[in-house]
């Protein structure tokens, strides 16, 4: 399948910012700014803004997605909230196994697996981020540390279930801190990611997976990034909070088809 036959996504992660007046303001600034957008757009607020955002962005072309989710469909574990919950508030997508969660919540990919399961089985679809350290990455194992995320993510999958997973690729070492792999750097990583997942599940599918870049993405870097055969789009977070910058993002991604 060719890039330009796969819809572009780019998916704004505002980890814990905007309470419901804010999320009001900004989805109500975004909604001209990317109302003729060619691709697909997701804003996914704090748990708590997810009913606002999903009634202020009724009838524009903007998705409200989750930040992450429980594995269990209901049960004893407090404070947290199940796929199923999101899906009837009328969530589409769950970003799952982000590095913040993997770092300051141990979440490991066993773990990502399981919530990706029960996310599948609620009928969201899953944004499951894999990606390496600073470590990892001066020491060279990239390659190896995404392609064992991404298997341990996707065990066991059927393969109509691909239908409904996109890969973020997100070195840690870029989230948030201003620095960028370099357009080459993220295609080689999102390229080992497709390959990895033509292993498991054949070619069609691999071609058919939408792989995103995250790590400061800007309205700068976006179009080298974005330009990119195996980047079909990118999970954004510092811009995701401002609208010019995230409907650049946005608007170039549409293009770029
Ligand atoms: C993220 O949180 O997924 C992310 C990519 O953040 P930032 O764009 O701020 O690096």
């Amino acid at each position: 399948m060719n890039k330009s036959n796969k819809r572009a996504i780019i998916v704004g992660n505002w980890k814990m910012n905007n309470n419901r007046a804010q999320t009001e303001s900004l989805i109500k600034s975004l909604r001209p700014l990317v109302k003729n957008a060619n691709c697909d757009v997701v804003i996914c607020p704090p748990f708590t803004s997810i009913e606002t955002a999903i009634s202020k962005a009724a009838g524009s072309n903007m998705q409200i997605g989750a930040q992450n989710c429980h594995f269990a469909r209901s049960g004893a574990y407090t404070g947290e909230i199940s796929a199923y919950m999101l899906k009837e508030i009328g969530v589409s997508h769950v970003i799952l196994g982000h590095s913040e969660r993997r770092q300051y919540f141990a979440e490991k990919s066993s773990t990502v697996h399981l919530k990706l399961l029960s996310a599948l089985d609620a009928g969201l679809t899953a944004i499951v981020c894999v990606g390496e350290t600073l470590k990892q990455h001066e020491n060279k194992t990239t390659t190896e540390i995404v392609s064992i995320q991404t298997k341990v993510a996707l065990k066991g999958l059927r393969i109509e279930q691909m239908k409904n997973v996109i890969i973020a690729y997100e070195p840690v070492w870029a989230i948030g801190t201003g620095k960028t792999a370099t357009s080459n750097q993220a295609a080689q990583v999102c390229g080992t990611i497709r390959k990895t997942v033509e292993q498991i599940f054949g070619s069609s599918a691999s071609q058919a997976l939408r792989i995103l870049y995250g790590g400061s993405m800007n309205p700068t870097n976006c179009e080298c990034l974005l330009s990119k055969d195996d980047i079909d789009g990118g999970l954004i977070g510092g811009a995701s909070l401002r609208p010019a910058d995230f409907s650049s993002i946005i608007n170039f991604a549409g293009k770029n088809r």
